[in-house]
């Protein structure tokens, strides 16, 4: 004997049905069967709204009627040749009459019981199932339909009744003996009371007639069809990456559908759990995937984490009060008035200072719940013992389940602390003593984003997703995006890293793109963008609230330096190649600093210095692990470098800096390269990073520019250069004279900082660096006298795309 339930979906339409058909004649040949159906699907929604309507005295109730009945008889067409159609099409017609009676009478009355509200929706059930059965008997596939008003006796608590087991069990043994073949259809979710009113279980509760079917039958297998291969890892819906789960315990089962993974109605289990029939969740549109076994489990050494869930439109209730130290009752009286009313408690908390009760409850209960607990606690309240409860709404709540947790030390750790890191605040924690959940409330924008990380860390430890939002398009940027495109494929297969850029900016235009841009099309897809607007572009990107986001400014703009703390306000990371947050005043550096750690988020600029050359990750590298910096000597400037290294009196001074500028190693403005200020943020950001308090004008700058090249313009610049050449060539020259080169050199000890030209011997380790190469020598008490050196090319868009990409992931690698 085994039962088989359809849901709505699996039966929404003439084409699924005659599946559902197929499903059902072969399991037929297997073991003696019985079938539940739903309402067809979205007609249960469909009829509840008939009766609002009419209860609000709005006419448009009719055309719902109207679509309803239009939409079974369309079904009793398609499904049933001609000749069979007639009683079904009249059946139709007077259970749709008899809705629109009873809307009328609503209208008339106004009111909306949930007496009557159990009436009406117990029409989608009985319509589909009678027209099912009609069709699967002109087809030659005999079935008896059966009530299950007659087979499940329920309170009176009408919308949500209660199942009487004794009388229901025997009704249904009666009604469907052991020893009979027939093939039974039975309509799921209505039940009826001891005066025969017609009840329902509770939206979504054709689930538990199967079960309850199942049970007093001792079924071998209850089997829920739906349109999913099973329970999931997390809902599909907002998990994309989320699996079928092969098997799973019932009480596993049970914690999930009840903190939300409304693929089976929490109550379900429960009787099929007593007499340890497997539940088998199966999809009706794919019936050759294997589904979901729930059963008795676990399975030894079984420590996995089964599921992440989430209920959402969550209100949280506070009492608070000094008065509640130490008195026994108060948890009593609050739950006690709760359960008077009706309200039922999803979570509860309570710190062991004993100074505050904190309760999750469904958002439509507040109202309620308020009134009724500041009248209960009115005497205390008015003594300023107890405070008037507190609300705050807009919250969810997001589920760990596992049998395994049990065993498992450190799971809430690392359940707190990834979506910690993705800024999500954590409003109140519960964990049930069984240990087999773990309870979270939060904002109710923040569970897309929390469900997705969490199921990243339980289910693909290897898999992260990537979300990069990009200003700046120019050099570096363009050759970024270019390398990321290339890398796509293979971090995807090699390291399981998705990235995708979903937002991208220039100062000109924006676009954003939910899926991830189009990188071979970054171009055509921005001119479409919207005219770019800095703070808009802050604003759409902390909205769209993406796990693993990371803001990369490839910009040398001061604007986007300047509302880095406001993208770091959303636990959102920054990578820059963008010099001039880092080189600001020392505040707003050590606010970005203090910032990025106190809301998790990774802030890398390794670019600022040396390009992609390892040189502030080395730095903090021998900080963290205990070293302190003496002193630091270094060549910063690739444009410098390949300036003087290029320039030897023949070719005029001005032409070579030209040529560093077409070829790419200048700053946008290559006077912020030739003044040496350049060369003095890179200093600075590398003396601060050791931990000195520096400020650009506690540094000497021993400039070898004659001022007159620095005023005016870029052009001005470049032909006031020619006309000096003959000092350029006495630089030059005076240092040649001993055999000596010129290098630009940056200089930090002692908290002193200076930078200027320098004529460098052939055995310092300055002489041998060629083209646009940088070095950083860096003294400290592990290498006092041999200094620990970083040497390589220090500029050019191509290296500090690829030291900006790597940023980037480590950015969330870290
Ligand atoms: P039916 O109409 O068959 O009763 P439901 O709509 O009640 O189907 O339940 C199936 C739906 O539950 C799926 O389509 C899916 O979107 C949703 N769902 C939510 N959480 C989960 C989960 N953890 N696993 C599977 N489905 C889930
Ligand atoms: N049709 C009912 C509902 O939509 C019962 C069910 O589908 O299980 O809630
Ligand atoms: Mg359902």
């Amino acid at each position: 004997m085994q039962v088989l339930k359809f849901g709505g979906s699996s039966v929404a339409g003439a084409g699924r049905i005659k599946e559902v058909k197929s499903i059902i004649q072969e399991a037929a040949t297997r073991h003696r069967t019985l079938v539940v159906f739903s309402a067809f699907g979205g007609v249960t929604d469909k009829l509840l709204h008939c009766g609002t309507l009419a209860a609000g005295g709005h006419e448009d109730y009719k055309e719902i009627v109207v679509q309803l009945t239009q939409q079974h008889l369309e079904a009793v067409k398609n499904l049933l040749p001609l000749t069979a159609q007639s009683p079904v099409l009249s059946m139709v017609v007077q259970q749709c009459n008899e809705i629109e009676a009873i809307c009328n009478g609503i209208f008339l009355l106004r009111e909306f019981s949930d007496k009557t509200k159990d009436r009406i929706l117990s029409y989608g059930e009985l319509m589909a199932s009678r027209i099912i059965s009609a069709y699967f008997i002109a087809e030659g596939l005999a079935n008896t339909w059966l009530d299950a008003r007659n087979l499940i006796r329920t309170d009176s608590l009408f919308t949500a009744a209660t199942v009487d087991f004794e009388t229901s069990n025997q009704q249904i043994q009666k009604s469907i003996p052991a020893t009979d073949t027939h093939l039974y259809i039975i309509p799921g979710f209505i039940a009826s009371d001891k005066d025969g009113a017609t009840t329902t279980l509770g939206r979504g509760g054709s689930d538990y007639t199967a079960a309850i079917l199942g049970a007093a039958l001792d079924a071998s297998v209850v089997e829920i069809w739906t349109d999913v291969s099973g329970m999931m890892t997390a809902d599909p819906r907002l998990v994309s990456n989320a699996k079928a789960i092969d098997h799973i315990s019932y009480h596993e089962a049970m914690e999930l559908s009840h903190f939300g993974a409304k693929v089976i109605y929490p109550p379900t289990i429960q009787p099929v759990m007593k007499k340890g029939i497997p539940v088998l969740i199966k999809n009706t549109f794919a019936p050759a995937d294997a589904g979901t076994r729930i059963h008795s489990g676990p399975e030894e050494n079984d420590t996995n984490i089964r599921g992440i869930s989430s209920i959402g439109k969550i209100a949280l209730l506070s009492l608070e009060g000094s008065g509640m130290v130490g008195i026994p009752g108060f948890s009593k009286r609050l739950f006690e008035t709760l359960a008077q009313h009706a309200i039922n408690v999803i979570l509860i908390t309570q710190a062991s200072s004993e100074h505050s009760i904190c309760v999750g409850v469904d958002e439509s209960a507040t109202q309620k719940a308020k009134a009724v607990i500041d009248d209960a606690f009115s005497f205390e309240i008015e003594r300023g013992t107890v405070n008037p409860l507190l609300v705050e709404k807009g919250l969810a709540i997001i589920a760990l389940v596992g049998d395994g947790m049990k065993s498992h030390p450190g799971t809430s750790g690392k359940m707190f602390g990834v979506i910690g890191r993705n800024g999500v605040n954590i409003r109140a924690i519960a964990q049930g003593s069984s240990e087999r959940n773990i309870s979270a409330v939060i904002a109710a924008e923040d569970v897309k984003k929390s469900l997705n990380v969490l199921h990243e860390e339980f289910f693909e430890p290897s898999y992260k997703q990537l979300n990069l939002f990009i200003a700046g398009t120019g050099n570096v940027g363009s050759k970024l995006l270019a390398q990321i495109l290339q890398q796509q494929e293979y971090l995807l297969n090699a390291l399981r890293l998705q990235i995708r850029v979903v937002g991208l900016a220039n100062s000109r235009r924006m676009y954003f793109s939910a899926d991830g841009i189009d990188l071979t099309a970054w171009k055509a897809a921005l001119d479409t963008g919207d005219l770019m607007n800095l703070s808009e572009f802050i604003q759409r990107m902390q909205k769209k609230n993406l796990r693993n986001s990371v803001f990369v400014d490839v910009t040398a703009n001061n604007k986007v330096a300047a509302i880095y703390d406001e993208v770091f306000q959303k636990s959102i990371s920054i990578v820059a190649c963008n010099k001039i947050a880092c080189s600001s005043p020392y505040g707003y550096y050590k606010k970005l600093k203090d910032l990025s750690r106190d809301h998790n988020a990774s802030f890398l600029f390794e670019t600022n210095v040396g390009a992609s050359l390892p040189i502030i990750g080395t730095l903090n590298d021998l900080l963290r692990s205990g070293d302190r910096v003496r002193k630091i000597e270094a060549v910063l400037s690739g444009t410098l470098n390949f300036v003087f290294n290029n320039y030897n009196g023949e070719q005029s001074f001005a032409k070579v800096v030209h040529q560093a500028q077409t070829e790419g190693y200048t700053e946008p403005d290559p006077r912020l390269d030739l003044s040496g200020t350049d060369v003095m943020r890179k200093i600075m950001i590398l003396a601060r990073e050791a931990g000195e308090k520096l400020e650009m004008d506690h540094i000497t700058n021993v400039s070898f520019m004659p001022p007159s090249c620095m005023q005016g313009d870029i052009q001005a610049f470049y032909s006031e250069m020619e006309s000096q050449e003959a000092h350029f060539k006495s630089l030059f020259n005076a240092a040649a004279a001993e055999g000596k080169k010129l290098k630009f050199v940056a200089r930090y000890e002692d908290g002193n900082a200076s930078v200027g030209l320098q004529h460098i011997a052939p055995q310092h380790d300055f002489y041998h660096l060629y083209g646009k190469d940088n070095i950083v020598l860096f003294y400290t008490d592990r290498y006092p006298e041999q200094p620990m050196v970083v040497k390589g090319a220090g500029a050019g868009a191509e290296v500090t795309a690829s030291g900006v990409f790597a940023d980037i992931i480590r950015a969330v690698r870290s």
